[in-house]
């Protein structure tokens, strides 16, 4: 996936602001064929969401139907679509979890900030391809 450099660290940002709460947002923009036929998210909207659980929030995410829905409407009227989320983890790596891998859309990246206590210690990204399996992919951070 590539995102800019501010992007990255609004998501970074809402990660701290909602410790100890795992923060969880979608990300919009394009899916680019590069020259070995592999895809890339190519990232143009962060959408910052609510995590709508009620409980257990510590250690766990959810984006409500209706606002996927809304954000997605949202991201169709500037020319883009839902190419992945964001979210954190409370003190723990910044590895899926088994309900992160039933949340997981194929052909979405799944970016994880990890933090301990409020600092961010890790981010790493994943991705479902369309044949499935579950990868790391590299985050690309551009100046602009
Ligand atoms: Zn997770």
């Amino acid at each position: 996936m590539r995102l800019t450099r501010r992007q990255f660290e609004i998501i970074q940002e809402h990660a701290i602001r909602e410790f100890p709460y795992e923060c969880c947002g979608l990300l919009a923009g394009v899916r680019e064929r590069g020259h070995r036929g592999e895809y890339e998210n190519i990232i143009y909207e962060i959408a910052p969401c609510v995590n709508a659980l009620y409980v257990g929030r510590e250690h766990s995410f959810e984006i409500s139907y209706s606002e996927y829905i809304d954000v997605e409407r949202e991201a169709r009227t500037l020319g883009y679509e839902i190419v992945g989320s964001y979210h954190s983890h409370i003190n723990s790596a910044a590895v899926p979890s088994n309900n992160d891998i039933d949340f997981a859309t194929p052909g979405q990246s799944m970016m994880i900030i990890a933090l301990q206590q409020r600092v961010p210690s890790a981010v790493t990204s994943w991705l479902l391809r369309d044949s499935g399996g579950f990868h790391q992919e590299p985050i690309r951070v551009i100046e602009s």
